[in-house]
C-alpha cells in the first residue's frame, strides 16, 4: 500500500534499524523506544489490522520471530512483552500489523 509507513519501510523508502529480515517479515528497533529493548515484527504483505488475518501461520512467525530475538539480545531470560494494538482503544497508530516486543526493565501490569 503505497500511503502506508511500515510498507514503505518494507520497500526501502524509509530507512530503519533493522534487526532481521527474511521473505516474510521484517524486525526492526522502535523509533521511539518504551523500554531499553523495543523492536516491531511486522509481515511484509500489508495487512492493516489483527482483525484482518486468520493467516496463523504468520502470525505465530512473528511470535516466535521475536522469541528468538529477544534471546539473541540477551534479555529473554529476565522477561520482556509481546503486544499486538488493534484499533482506536487498542492504541493502534500504525494500520499496518506488527508487533512490539519491549524488554529490559520491569514492565508494568496491566498497562494504561
Ligand atoms: P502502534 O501504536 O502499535 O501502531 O505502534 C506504532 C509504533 O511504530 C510506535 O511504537 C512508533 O514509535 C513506531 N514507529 C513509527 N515510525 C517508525 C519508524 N520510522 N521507525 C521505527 N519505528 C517507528
Ligand atoms: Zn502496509
Amino acid at each position: 500500500m503505497t500511503d502506508c509507513l511500515f510498507c514503505k519501510i518494507i520497500n526501502g523508502d524509509i530507512s530503519v534499524n533493522k534487526i532481521y529480515e527474511d521473505e516474510d517479515i521484517l524486525a526492526f528497533h522502535d523509533i521511539n523506544p518504551q523500554a531499553p529493548h523495543h523492536f516491531l515484527v511486522i509481515p511484509k504483505i500489508h495487512i492493516s489490522t489483527l482483525n484482518n488475518t486468520d493467516n496463523a501461520q504468520l502470525l505465530g512467525k512473528l511470535t516466535l520471530t521475536a522469541s528468538s530475538i529477544a534471546k539473541e539480545l540477551g534479555f529473554a531470560d529476565e522477561g520482556y512483552r509481546v503486544v499486538m494494538n488493534c484499533n482506536e482503544q487498542g492504541g493502534q497508530a500504525v494500520y499496518h500489523v506488527h508487533l512490539h516486543c519491549l524488554g529490559g526493565r520491569a514492565l508494568t501490569w496491566p498497562p494504561g
